[in-house]
């Protein structure tokens, strides 16, 4: 099967730059350095590819991407880096699951559910979840008390992730990080999780960094600076243009709309067009070059996790559509789902 024989919109990997970020992140935080974010890919065989490189223990969102991992054979070390209060499916699971706790209902449910290993969460300026850290350290006594083992402390700077100026960001990160060791002093363990793609390489105060999109990438992340290259598109269709064969049409129709595309970090990017806006199928775009009808767009999301989860299966290729590059393999997007 080639490129032109997938249908529309489809996922496309390119897989030397998949490869290329998986080896330079690896490179910069070898082993357990990085517990990748599944969340991020949703696929198990990109988390295979992942673990390939040297990292054993993955960080996920859901439960069913902890189920997945498992079934997957990917459950060696597995961080649900998330409040669940429903965590009866945890226990059962043949792999090593570590569940982060905030409260004292998600402490209840990490029991209740038979899990063994929490880490405590901790609000360090994200307002999301995390306990205040001044009561991390009771509410690992209470984990211990209940005989669970506490293996550490976890804390994600998210709002920090894409702030434009790279020494705000890293000053900011340190201060997060103040919040963090802090708490931990109180709680005890060997882990200190946190950290994403945005702050991979400014965060030294963590034992090992939780990112996910750096595999894949988007725009988002390119324009805060971060030198992965970008491995995912979604190969579109054009429908409609405004002009004959030959002529710059005014504008363009590709069929990857909003239902394609994860779309709360703005428009996606076309090389070589503006993009105008998305609807539900359709992206209306200005191409700097003469375009007809049939013609084939890759387009670049500026998300990647809410655009992964919307499809089934990605393609790997290697090389852009001049040479209409064979797919190489498809993956199933298979931890999609809660
Ligand atoms: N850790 C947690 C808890 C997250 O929610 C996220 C993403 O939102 C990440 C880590 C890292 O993700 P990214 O690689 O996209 O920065
Ligand atoms: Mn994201």
């Amino acid at each position: 099967m080639r490129v032109t024989d997938l249908t529309t919109p489809a996922l496309l990997v390119d897989v030397d730059a998949l490869d290329a970020n998986l080896a330079d992140m690896a490179q910069a935080l070898p082993g357990p350095r990085l517990r990748p974010h599944v969340k991020a890919h949703k696929t198990t065989e990109l988390a295979r590819r992942q673990a390939g490189v040297g990292h054993a223990g993955f960080t996920c969102a859901t439960v069913r991407e902890v189920e997945g991992m498992t079934a997957a054979g990917l459950g060696e070390d597995l961080l649900l880096a998330n409040e669940v209060l429903d965590a009866r499916r945890l226990g059962a699971l043949d792999a090593r699951v570590t569940l982060a706790v905030d409260s004292e209902e998600t402490l209840a449910a990490a029991v209740a559910g038979g899990v063994r290993e929490v880490l405590v969460d901790v609000n360090i300026g994200l307002p999301r979840c995390g306990i205040a850290p001044d009561r991390a350290g009771r509410l690992a006594d209470r984990a211990r008390a209940a005989g669970l083992t506490v293996r550490g402390v976890m804390g994600y700077e998210g709002h920090l992730m894409m702030l434009g100026d790279v020494a705000e960001r890293a000053r900011l990160t340190e201060e997060c990080m103040g919040r963090l060791l802090a708490a931990h002093a109180d709680v005890g363990g060997e882990l200190v999780s946190g950290g994403g793609t945005g702050t991979y390489a400014l965060n030294t105060w963590v034992t090992e960094v939780q990112a996910g999109s750096y595999a894949l990438m988007d725009t988002a992340y390119t324009a805060a600076g971060l030198p992965f290259r970008q491995a995912l598109t979604v190969l579109g269709t054009v429908i409609s243009v405004t002009a004959p064969a030959g002529e710059v049409p005014g504008w363009a129709v590709a069929d990857v709309g909003l239902k394609a595309l994860g779309m709360d970090h703005g428009n996606p990017a076309v090389p070589g067009a503006q993009v105008w806006f998305c609807s539900d199928e359709h992206l209306t775009f200005a191409p700097d070059e003469p375009l007809r009808v049939g013609d084939r767009v890759r387009v670049v999301p500026a998300h990647v996790d809410p655009t992964v989860t919307l499809h089934e299966r990605m393609h790997l290729v290697r090389g852009d559509d001049a040479d209409d590059p064979e797919v190489l393999d498809t993956w199933a997007v298979d931890l999609r789902g809660w």
